[in-house]
């Protein structure tokens, strides 16, 4: 078995996060060193590495991913205003954590293009 990664262990409650909301397959949270104002986590609760490794089967979890965007910029007042939604893959985007999350970022103005 490989070792359970960081995500997983917030998901199973191993570690602690400052969770925003939970359906049985995704997980949000709030980022721990944020990058903005609003820093939310997305998460599939499942492990799954990177964005390389997300197959067609996905479809719905990839979806319900997405579509649960809206709310939760809503629910943090960034609707209207404006966010951004950034998926690193690999090392040269600067991912960092090997399970697939989705960043929410919002509540300042964010430069284009992003560094
Ligand atoms: P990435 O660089 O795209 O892989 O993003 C990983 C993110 O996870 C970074 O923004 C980190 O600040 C965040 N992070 C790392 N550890 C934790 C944690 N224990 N709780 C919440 N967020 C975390
Ligand atoms: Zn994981």
């Amino acid at each position: 078995m490989p070792a359970e990664c960081l995500f997983c262990k917030i998901v199973r409650r191993g570690i602690p996060a400052q969770i925003v909301d939970e359906t049985d397959e995704l997980l949000a949270f709030r980022d721990i060193n944020p990058q903005a104002p609003v820093h939310l986590l997305l998460i599939p609760k499942r492990h799954i590495a990177t964005l390389n490794e997300l197959k067609p089967a996905d479809a719905a979890l990839a979806s319900r991913l997405l579509l649960a965007v809206p709310e939760l910029a809503r629910r943090e007042g960034l609707a209207e205003r404006g966010y951004r939604v950034v998926m690193n893959c690999n090392a040269e985007a600067g991912q960092t954590v090997f399970h697939v999350h989705l960043h929410l970022l919002g509540g300042r103005a964010l430069g284009w293009p992003p560094g």
